[in-house]
């Protein structure tokens, strides 16, 4: 259009010019602003008008390549109408193109509606906000719906990667250390888009600090994000984000009750990407999600603890211990090896709890649970099962040896006082031991085996541990009649006491008498204490029957005593059960009373084994009957593997050797040095010594060369009933 023309369009004085000749103009492809082009069904352009040429200065140059032009003759000729609209792109605008096929001259005329970047951007955006809101709506939905809290957040996590179109999403958490307790990152859950592969570079168990993201941390935890292109961080933060290949990243804080717990992260690996507010928003809300997924975690985590935990101890509770036994079991069938199972009591708890209190019963436990969760391996198991009750489960067990290792250091946890709010406590424990093999091959029945064996530690007299065997916790007929009949010996009167004299080597004299039981059975005829003790024992008849051999053996001695015989000591026997009963001392005290027998003419005797159990209940007991004047003596010396130097603090008068090194005495030199180094030390510790079971002249020279006071034994004396020791006692010391 020559530029006159146009200028007349414009021009305030064409206001009276005709409509006609307006419109006409105004139609004039020349004058309108939107671009016209025009080419013929060979491709060639046969018109382009003003505003064409001026927004696409290449189109006649790049012809058919150009944007506008590409794909027009195919599109015409393919389509059955004459008429269509579409959208292209030239140089990063794009336009809304409208093509007409003008059939009476075989031309298609293109025009360009408008201009629609803009537009089409935003409509992009508000199709990811589309994605985005649904991606939390969906993720949320898994958060809330999906028992297992982990699989949840990994759905999240890929339903927020893919609707934002990230290649990374991770979700970090600040942990305590489990060794040091710093707060350090974790990187717990990570999304990659399929052509991504994982990263190598993980941000594992070390602090923000050490990993020179102290800024991220404060930033985050005041509620801040942080976003942008890695090239535009701080050097140290670059580094680390290009090691793991990010150019983007947007992180925003995972926070519960105001607490940073963790962070929420996309990241873009490819290009570098700005991210827009709403992405950020959507991470924001998903972050509120998973926070809220996450305290609904942690309180399940809570209730499941609560339910499989005690509360007291913080141990596992008798649900999961059989829970956990359960599960050990075909692990050990298939790795074709054993597991124990300990039942543990604690010794006299009741009287603890009951004169000190609840409160201080409570905390002792606490502090028993404590002992031994540190007595035991890494991968073994104490549960409490209730009231002062524990079971421990030990896995992967090879040898017996193993077992017995772990119960004897259980045992030792309790040898040191226990401090409770200035109280000192002593506490032990008895533990019953099944294994799993044939006769033990499930949980129910190793429980129940193990309890058993408790019950058999018990008896041994606490502070012991006792293995279950089938076999004995069966007893023979025989041993069964005899503990019934037992139960009648005292009242039948059958029991019998034997005495057999202490001699002092020196003078040939009488020193003491020892008090020795004996059955005298209607049909069995005497049975010997080594077979019915243990009976009695078991059975806890030993409390009533010792007490009378103890009454029995002290009326003696004040008869001989009365009978004016020279005076002596009366030794007495005391067994596990019987040192262990709460009265002894009492019943000591009120049977001397009632006989009217000095105390210093009764002597006690418990075995070594007995004494060591527990030194300090030993102690305990031992002084108050030293205080009462009563002579003690350890009984069997050398065959309970302790040590003198353990006894010393114990208030001894008297040791008695042990008979099998008597016997061994003249055949085996070794035995000889250790029955001189015995008296040796013996005797620097201020202790009588009495050989047992010398049998043979040669036997007691010996003992005379290195000092011994006193020897029992049947070369002396075999043990005789009371009239026969009396008639010895008569004759000064002779058998008529
Ligand atoms: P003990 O206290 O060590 O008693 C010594 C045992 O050695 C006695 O066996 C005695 O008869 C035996 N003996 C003594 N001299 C000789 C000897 O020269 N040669 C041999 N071969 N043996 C000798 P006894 O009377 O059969 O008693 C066995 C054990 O039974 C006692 O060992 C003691 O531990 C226990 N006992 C005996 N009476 C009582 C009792 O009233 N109460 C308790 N709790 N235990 C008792
Ligand atoms: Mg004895
Ligand atoms: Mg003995």
């Amino acid at each position: 259009m020559p530029k006159n023309e146009r200028e007349k369009i414009r021009h305030p004085a064409l206001k009276g010019a005709s409509e006609v000749a307006l419109a006409r103009l105004a139609s004039f492809p020349e004058l309108i602003p939107n671009p016209i082009i025009e080419i013929d069904l060979e491709g060639s352009l046969t018109y382009l008008n003003p505003a064409a040429a001026l927004k696409f200065p290449n189109l006649r140059e790049a012809g058919q390549q150009h944007p506008i032009l590409a794909g027009l003759l195919s599109a015409v000729e393919n389509d059955q109408e004459n008429s269509f609209v579409r959208e292209v792109e030239v140089d990063g605008e794009i336009f809304e193109q409208s093509i007409h096929y003008l059939a009476e001259s075989d031309l298609i005329r293109t025009f360009i509606v408008r201009e629609i970047t803009e537009q089409k951007q935003v409509e992009a955006e508000l199709s990811q906000r589309d994605r985005l809101l649904q991606a939390v709506a969906e993720a949320t939905s898994y958060l809330l719906a999906e028992l297992n809290y982990e699989t949840a957040i990994d759905k999240a996590l890929a339903v927020l990667g893919k609707a934002a179109q990230a290649h990374r999403v991770y979700l970090f958490e600040n942990n305590p250390h489990p060794v040091t307790e710093e707060m350090v990152v974790n990187l717990r859950f990570e999304w990659t888009c399929s052509d991504y592969e994982p990263s190598v570079y993980h941000w594992q168990d070390d602090s923000a600090q050490a990993f020179g993201l102290s800024r991220w941390k404060t930033a985050l935890e005041s509620g801040k994000s942080i976003s942008g292109l890695t090239r535009e961080f701080p050097t140290t933060e670059q580094e680390l984000l290009t090691r793991c290949g990010i150019q983007s990243l947007l992180l925003v804080p995972l926070r519960l009750d105001e607490k940073l717990w963790g962070y929420l992260g996309l990241a873009d690996c490819s290009c570098e990407r700005q991210w827009s507010k709403h992405e950020e928003s959507t991470l924001l809300a998903m972050a509120i999600s998973i926070s809220g997924a996450k305290q609904r975690q942690q309180v399940e985590e809570r209730i499941c603890y609560q339910a499989l935990h005690d509360l007291l101890t913080e141990l596992p509770n008798r649900l999961l211990f059989n829970e956990l036994l359960s599960n050990a079991l075909p692990n050990a069938k298939r790795n074709d090896e054993s597991l124990a199972v300990i039942f543990l009591d604690l010794d006299q708890f009741k009287s603890i709890n009951d004169s000190l209190g609840h409160t201080l019963g409570d905390q002792l436990l606490k502090s028993v649970a404590k002992r031994l969760r540190d007595a035991l391996r890494a991968g073994d198991t104490v549960a409490r099962w209730g009231g002062d009750e524990f079971t421990i489960l030990l896995p992967r067990i090879h040898q017996i040896e193993e077992v017995v290792h772990v119960a004897r250091r259980i045992l030792q946890a309790f040898e040191n006082a226990f401090y409770l709010e200035g109280h000192e406590f002593y506490v032990s424990a008895s533990l019953g031991i099944a294994l799993f093999n044939d006769d033990s091959s499930d949980a129910e029945t190793l429980i129940k085996h193990a309890d058993a064996a408790l019950y058999q530690a018990k008896d041994a007299g606490r502070n012991n541990y006792q293995f279950y065997s089938a076999s004995l916790s069966t007893k023979t007929p025989k041993l069964l009649i005899m503990e019934k009949s037992l139960r009648h010996a005292l009242e039948r009167e059958e029991l019998v006491v034997y005495y057999q004299p202490r001699v002092n080597i020196a003078t040939g004299k009488i020193t003491g008498m020892e008090a020795l039981l004996r059955w005298q059975h209607p049909e069995m005829g005497l049975v010997a204490p080594n077979v019915f003790i243990p009976l009695a024992e078991e059975s806890g008849l030993i409390i009533p029957i010792g007490e009378w051999v103890l009454r029995t053996a002290c009326k003696q001695n004040k008869i001989w005593q009365e009978g004016g015989l020279p005076s002596l000591t009366i030794a007495v026997n005391l067994s596990l059960k019987q040192f262990r009963q709460p009265k002894l001392v009492e019943t000591v005290a009120m049977i001397l009373q009632q006989t009217g027998l000095e105390p210093r003419f009764l002597e006690l005797e418990i075995t070594e084994s007995t004494a060591i159990e527990d030194l300090y209940f030993t102690e305990s007991v031992l002084q108050k009957l030293e205080n009462m004047g009563v002579r003690l003596s350890i009984d069997d010396f050398g065959t309970g593997h302790s040590s003198l130097s353990r006894l010393q603090l114990l208030p001894l008068h008297n040791l008695k050797i042990d008979r099998s090194f008597i016997q061994n005495l003249t055949t085996d030199t070794k035995v000889a040095h250790i029955v001189k180094a015995i008296v040796g030390l013996g005797r620097s510790l201020g202790l009588r010594l009495t050989a047992e079971g010398v049998e043979k002249e040669e036997e007691l020279e010996f003992l005379k060369s290195i000092h011994c006071e006193d020897v029992q034994g049947f070369l002396f004396y075999r043990p005789l009933p009371a009239e026969k020791a009396t008639e010895i006692l008569l004759n000064g010391g002779v058998t008529s």
